[in-house]
């Protein structure tokens, strides 16, 4: 347990210095997956001979003295929408549950050609639609500070998989705070870098100009190695910018201060009452103690993030989810007796409600009489917004904002669909403007639950979120 407990930098010093060897590290993990996953519902499934191979390859290279790239060795669990070749690729969905994954996906490629072990395929809302896991058309996640509440969502399995020490990375993907929300509740870090900055190719879409992928670690420092491996230009992803991949590492252990921090009126205004208030207000404290500058900042319409969000996601969602139609690669029902039922029955019976609801909602605001006063409306929105979030950086470096409403809470207390899309309030907005964020743990609320706080940066500037992200890990309360 102790060797899972080590963050990857840790576990990379005791690897090159042979107090360890990659077996034994990837054999601690899967004996701590055999042991907690029927309780914590975080891996849809594994992959545990591979992965044993490739420590093989790790500890030969060290024995014969060849330098191995960083994350040689270190555990890592890929969230069920990515693809690893002849594996499945489910998206906790029984519409892909036999879906055997034909290539790899542009980051898995990264990940072997690093030599990291992926131990597994973990869980999450069906087709990352959902912000508590419990979308999951196969098993609900454990939040693992307590086995009552929601771990977030939809890369609930991947937070589950870190928070719990199964693995010591994982992967996420981020539509709407995919990767952040989780972060957040299961007390790690989450980041979604700038849409363009990681390739999607390979990755199940949901809504393809907002989706991102991004790390989910322990800590900012092995945060920060693992964008790195994941970043730049991809010729099969024509919106992975061609854009310098830096060593996010040259920005940790900095100080902040002088640093330029804004915090946004219309946040404030929604904030007020939540949960999360106290602990913001706490955070702002912290960040002028240690010499930031608060600087007040207003982007106008920031509550409209999310309405905007709930159009342009489900529009895009009904296009790409019209693939699945029972004929090629998807569930297909047994009795349909021509093509029209061969879609209908295939889709009623594959898809779960949520599912279903995104595609109807999608379809009413793209239909003809509606496509002015919805979808439209909301691009419109959307590009203000970004102007809006770009002209906010002239005036700071970074953006700070809460992560989530409040602590985790109970499976099964947020059934109503409008209740759980509220929980996404504050992480969209990066999203709608594709901007970098990352959430950080803060501290711990009143339900003695983890609290994570947001930062967001300009496009590209991934750096700024490390060094604050970074300092605050190292330096708030009880550290
Ligand atoms: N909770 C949001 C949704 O349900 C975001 C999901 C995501 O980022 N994949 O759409």
């Amino acid at each position: 347990m102790e060797l899972l407990q080590k963050t990857a930098t840790e576990q990379h010093k005791a690897l090159i210095n042979k107090e360890i060897s990659a077996c034994e590290l990837v054999e601690a993990s899967i004996d701590r997956i055999n042991k907690l996953d029927d309780t914590l519902g975080a891996f849809n499934s594994t992959t545990f001979d591979t992965a044993l191979e490739t420590a093989k390859i790790v500890d030969k290279k060290i024995a014969q003295g060849e330098k191995i790239p960083y994350l040689a060795g270190i555990p890592l669990a890929l969230k069920d929408n990515m693809n690893l070749k002849g594996v499945k690729t489910t998206c906790s969905s029984k519409i892909l549950e036999n879906f055997v994954s034909p290539y790899d996906a542009t980051i898995t490629e990264k990940l072997k050609e690093n030599l990291v072990p992926i131990l597994g395929k973990t869980n999450l809302d069906e087709f990352a639609m959902g912000s508590s896991n419990e979308n999951s058309a196969f098993r609900i996640v454990k939040n693992p500070y307590n086995l009552s509440k929601v771990p977030g969502g939809s890369s609930g399995g991947s937070a589950c998989s870190v928070s719990a020490s199964e693995v010591t990375l994982s992967l996420g993907s981020d539509t709407g705070g995919s990767i952040r929300l989780p972060a957040s509740f299961c007390g790690i870090v989450g980041f979604k870098p700038t849409y363009g900055r990681v390739s999607r190719y390979g990755v199940i879409a949901f809504a393809s100009s907002l989706d991102q992928v991004g790390p989910i670690t322990k800590t900012v420092e092995d945060n920060a190695i693992l964008l790195e491996v994941l970043s730049g230009a991809d010729c099969n992803d024509e919106t992975c910018e061609n854009v310098p991949v830096e060593d996010y590492t040259q920005f940790l252990n900095k100080d902040i201060r002088g640093m330029k921090i804004g915090v946004v009126g219309s946040v404030e205004e929604m904030l007020k009452g939540l949960g999360s208030e106290p602990y913001y207000n706490q955070m702002k404290e912290f960040l002028k103690q240690n010499g930031a500058e608060i600087v007040p900042i207003e982007i106008e319409n920031m509550e409209l993030a999310l309405p905007v969000y709930y159009i342009i996601a489900p529009a895009e969602a009904t296009s790409n989810l019209a693939r699945y139609d029972g004929v090629k690669y998807s569930y297909r029902n047994k009795d349909a007796k021509n093509l029209e039922e061969i879609y209908k029955k295939s889709r009623t019976e594959g898809f779960g409600r949520e599912v279903k609801r995104r595609i109807m909602l999608g379809n009413y605001v793209l239909s003809s009489g509606y496509f002015d006063a919805y979808y439209n409306k909301a691009r419109a929105l959307q590009a203000k917004l970004r102007e809006d979030m770009l002209s906010a950086f002239t005036k700071c470096d970074v953006i700070l904002m809460p992560t989530t409403k409040g602590e985790a809470y109970k499976i099964g207390e947020k059934v109503n669909p409008i209740d759980a899309y509220k929980e996404d309030m504050f992480t969209v907005g990066a999203n709608i403007t594709g901007v970098p964020a990352i959430s950080v743990p803060f501290c711990f609320g009143k339900n003695n639950l983890p609290v994570g706080m947001q930062f967001l940066a300009p496009h590209y500037a991934e750096g700024r979120l490390y060094r604050v992200a970074d300092f605050v890990e190292k330096h708030k309360e009880g550290k």
